[in-house]
């Protein structure tokens, strides 16, 4: 076991009375050298549980044991310099996540720096090997991040993730910002580093197709907590809790023509605010099997088999 997460809680204060759940009762283990895919609605708390697990943002409660040990519930600065040379993190805006003042070579070899605490060491060798190995070339790193297309950027902050080998990768919706063909190929990227770098990965994405292409394994998240989890292609192709089965529902078919053909039927309504959460199922009031104790008593996660997890009183 790489990293196990327990009964996560990730909370922001509003005011003197109100408090948002971001990420509220996660509990998940992942496996080494394992892709473990999370998946929901924009709002639903997969990017705070992603900078949570890489200490860009303390937790309020709960559990993270990586490697056997806990990790602290906020990070000092030895603390980031010890934890960022095993986790890091790729985000989601290729623009906005590279400094537009720093050259390539900066960028890429700032991780090191930071782990050096200074000096004026020469990283070029190593950050020309690393513009090769995600794609691009030794003589880009003089360059700045806007003589890049969005794919190259991406390539860029992979490879300033990965410089320092770390063992586990936060992948925020890596893709989401580039065009279909270049999704691909950074897709691609990633697989093959980690095949060669021996990676664990936490994937998240909108793009259910993608992450079930991408993952080994497959959590879905509502309103700050996991509602099922299981093997990607399980999870997929025989969804079992309600909103899983709208969300697939929901999600295009490459083939036009299936397209076309299939009953539409997307989760209906809004998710509900995450202020103030109260007990019973968060998906009660969008549920189309909504039963009277739903709305006041919570689901348990419950373990159908010994891969499959799903929090709903229908189980
Ligand atoms: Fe629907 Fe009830 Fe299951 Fe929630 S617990 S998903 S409301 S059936």
């Amino acid at each position: 076991m790489l990293l196990e997460v327990r009964n996560l809680q990730t909370h922001f204060k509003i005011g003197r009375k109100k408090t948002v759940h971001a990420v509220d009762g996660v509990s998940l283990k992942i496996e080494e050298n394992e892709i473990l895919g999370l998946v929901g609605e924009s709002g639903c708390g997969k990017s705070t549980l992603g900078k949570t697990l890489a200490g860009l943002q303390p937790r309020t409660g709960g559990h993270i044991i990586f490697r056997g040990k806990e990790l602290p519930q906020r990070y000092s600065v030895a603390d980031f310099r010890r934890n960022s040379r095993e986790i890091q993190m790729i985000f989601q805006d290729p623009y906005a996540s590279l400094n537009p003042r720093m050259t390539v070579k900066e960028i890429i070899s700032e991780p090191m720096r930071l782990q050096a605490g200074g000096g004026s060491s020469d990283y070029g060798p190593l950050v020309g090997q690393w513009l090769e190995r995600v794609g691009l070339k030794p003589e880009h790193m003089a360059r700045y991040p806007h003589e890049f297309s969005g794919g190259q950027r991406q390539r860029i902050g992979i490879a300033r993730a990965l410089i320092l080998q770390p063992k586990f990768v936060v992948c925020d919706e890596p893709i989401s910002a580039l065009d279909v063909s270049v999704q691909a190929q950074v897709i691609s990227l990633l697989q093959e580093l980690k095949e060669t770098l021996g990676l664990t990965l936490l994937f998240i994405a909108h793009d259910l197709s993608m992450v079930r292409y991408i993952s080994d394994r497959m959590a879905v998240m509502y309103l700050g907590s996991v509602i099922e989890e299981g093997p990607s292609d399980e999870v997929y192709f025989e969804p079992k809790h309600p909103y899983t089965q709208m969300l697939i529902a929901s999600n295009p078919a490459p083939d036009p023509a299936l397209e076309r053909s299939r009953p539409h039927d997307p989760p209906k309504g809004e998710i509900p605010s995450p202020i103030n959460l109260g007990e019973g199922c968060r998906f009660a009031a969008r549920c189309p099997e909504a039963m009277p104790h739903c709305h006041t008593e919570t689901p348990k996660p419950k373990h159908t088999d010994s891969k499959r997890m799903i929090a709903c009183h229908l189980y």
